[in-house]
């Protein structure tokens, strides 16, 4: 089995190619290491590689990681939040991935007022209209944009997306050209407070394909750590 080393050097040659097919600058695009279920030694072991950038998909694994993992990282909440749990990570949190109803944004605000910090949010689109999925409609994401970003302390940075599961990840290159356009159009509107230029899309089996298509985040996982282990997952 390779080792962390080697899956980081692979996928940053890959990162690397990627841009280089479609001109883009390797600096416009960061691999966000995706550290959920991996212990804090192992991810220790992606940041002595130099990915100090890490994605969780629960708050509890933030909370349980912040302290150990220490100063050195930025921690971004890439899963579906709970609004009971904004309070715990508003100000652990460098970026939002996954804000999908006023509600959550509503919380988010209102904690970031509390603490007297900025929320860098980005907005979840549901962009293949899967129903198994979180996210807003990509017709009702201007308005969604509209409406939040009136609220105090919070900043769309721009739209995060979950692709579809495919065996080829070409199917899914459609979903990334719609992300890209559908922030272009946005940021068209002209928008107060909006200037979004962040795209959060591309995962282990896709994030090629997501760069040569736009991504400004690629949120690999199991590309950095190997397969996920989940114990106790039936009980
Ligand atoms: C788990 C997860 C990823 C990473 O998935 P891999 O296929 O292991 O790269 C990316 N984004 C989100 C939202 C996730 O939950």
């Amino acid at each position: 089995m390779a080792s962390i080393k080697e899956n980081i050097e692979n996928v940053n040659a890959k990162i690397e190619a990627a841009c280089q097919r479609s001109g883009r600058k390797r600096e416009d695009v960061l691999l966000l290491a995706v550290s959920k279920t991996i212990d804090v030694p192992r991810i220790k072991e992606a940041v002595a590689c130099g990915l100090t950038e890490l994605g969780e998909n629960k708050v509890q694994e933030i909370m349980d990681k912040y302290e150990p993992m220490g100063n050195g990282v930025k921690w971004h909440l890439i899963g579906h939040l709970q609004t009971n749990k904004v309070k715990y990570i508003i100000d652990k949190v460098v970026l939002i991935h996954s804000v999908e109803s006023f509600k959550l944004a509503e919380e988010i605000s209102k904690r970031a007022v509390q603490k007297g910090v900025t929320a860098n949010v980005l907005v979840e689109v549901n962009i293949a209209d899967e129903e198994s999925k979180f996210g807003v409609k990509p017709d009702e994401c201007e308005q969604f944009i509209k409406d939040i970003s009136i609220l105090p302390n919070i900043i769309v940075k721009g739209l995060m997306t979950v692709a579809p599961a495919v065996e080829n990840p070409e199917e899914n290159r459609k979903y990334f050209r719609q992300m890209k356009q559908l922030l272009v159009d946005i940021n068209s509107k002209k928008i107060d407070n909006v200037s979004m230029d962040v795209l959060s899309m591309g995962m282990t089996g896709d994030y090629e394909v997501a760069i040569e298509e736009g991504a400004t985040i690629v949120r690999v996982g199991t590309g950095i750590f190997g397969a996920r282990f989940y114990p106790n997952k039936n009980s």
